[in-house]
């Protein structure tokens, strides 16, 4: 199964999930609400300017969630 890479559209909370293709989207573990996703594996250069993204949240309880592939 794929391995996703989700965005809170609420908190900005980033998260991976592995999960198949057809599956419904989750939703933030943070605070519950909607989420897009990032195509973590062909999209490299979309993550990083995301992951700038977070470094200015307002909200200061998003963690920087640090990818590490293994
Ligand atoms: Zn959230």
């Amino acid at each position: 199964m794929p391995l996703y890479e989700f965005r809170c559209t609420h908190c900005d909370n980033l998260f991976e999930q592995i999960q198949p293709y057809h599956a419904d989207w989750p939703l933030c573990p943070v605070c519950g609400s909607e989420t897009m996703r990032i195509m973590s594996s062909s999209s490299v250069k979309f993550k990083g300017s995301g992951f700038h993204c977070t470094d200015y949240t307002k909200h200061g309880r998003v963690r920087h969630h640090h990818v590490n592939k293994t």
